[in-house]
């Protein structure tokens, strides 16, 4: 039995390739996530981070291991898991207020039409998108559209929300700002959040928890990186942080040298947990009792 909020065991992916033979993208996947923890997962191009995300979203079955939230299987999607994908996803026809009601209506078919605007406009609210509610998507901007699709996702309040590159395309001031606004409603909700993405500055930022993920195929993830970083954080200050720049070069010369250096399927699956700013490491490889007699097989015997 797992104690985490999210477990996710053994996880493996295989696709078929010609010639019967297959390719395995990632395997022996271990990765627990408590409740409220903000992790985000860091890993090159193709090395099988949206495929996790999907498996634990429910839309894409895995080949070997399971995904436990809060006590039970995931076995297909649900409206306990809330994903933004990183082409905004919202329906066109929809006003911004519309398209987060959509979601909302959903989640509680037996509120009234008010209760549910005024739901809606809070979390609209909340990514500083007052006075454009009634916006279609084509009369937004990319920030704006995104914006949008982070309130639907978090005003459906889910157990567990899966963020896959949300602000991949975004230019840079726009993303920090969105940033900063995730972070604040994720402080204000107290949400679990999965978050992949590609840069090392905006998983510092957002991070309790960055997941470093070898290359492919046969992809495991090699460390977990503690951000022990004070909160609240923002993109201003936490640079002038003395650890900011310990834990930063970790993660670049992870992914510069020892993402390749550690690929393939044959090396061990251990994950390591590291404090750069403590410059602490520590192994997760959990103590094997010797196998012992059970009490079923001394019954059987005996019997
Ligand atoms: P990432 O998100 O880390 O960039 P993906 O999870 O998108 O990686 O893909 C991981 C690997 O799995 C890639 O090599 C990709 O080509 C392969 N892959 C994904 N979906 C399929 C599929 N349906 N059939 C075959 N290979 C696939
Ligand atoms: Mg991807």
């Amino acid at each position: 039995m797992s104690m985490h909020f999210v477990s996710i065991e053994g996880l493996k992916k295989e696709f078929p390739v010609k010639g019967g033979s297959s390719l395995v993208v990632f395997d022996n996947i271990n990765i627990g996530i408590e409740k409220g923890e903000f992790v985000c997962i860091i890993g090159h191009s193709g090395c099988g981070k949206s495929t996790i995300m999907n498996i634990i979203a429910g839309l894409d079955d895995p080949s070997d291991g399971v995904v436990i939230m809060d006590g039970r299987e995931v076995s297909g999607p649900s409206l306990d898991r809330g994903v933004v994908f990183q082409n905004y996803s919202l329906l066109p026809w929809l006003t911004a207020l519309q398209n987060v009601n959509f979601g909302v209506r959903a989640r509680w078919p037996r509120w009234s039409s008010e209760q549910i605007e005024e739901h809606s406009c809070r979390y609209l609210q909340m990514v500083g998108l007052s006075r454009s509610i009634h916006r279609k998507p084509a009369e937004l901007s990319g920030g704006m559209r995104q914006r949008v699709s982070i309130a639907r996702a978090f005003a459906t309040q889910p157990k567990l929300l899966l963020l896959d590159e949300p602000f991949g395309a975004l230019d840079a001031l726009t993303r920090g700002v969105i940033q900063e606004e995730l972070i604040k409603i994720w402080s204000e909700t107290q949400q679990t959040v999965f978050m992949i993405t590609h840069d090392v500055d905006e998983a510092i930022l957002l991070s309790d928890r960055i997941l470093l993920m070898t290359n492919g195929p046969g992809a495991h993830v090699a460390e977990s990186v503690k951000i022990s970083l004070p909160r609240p954080r923002d993109r201003g200050t936490i640079i002038e942080h003395p650890g900011y720049y310990k834990i930063r070069n970790h993660l670049v010369h992870f992914l510069v040298t020892r993402s390749s250096q550690l690929a393939g399927g044959d090396n061990d699956v251990e994950t390591l947990t590291v404090d750069p700013i403590h410059d602490k490491e520590f192994s997760n490889r959990r103590e094997t009792p010797d196998p012992q007699p059970s009490a079923t097989a001394s019954l059987s015997n005996a019997g």
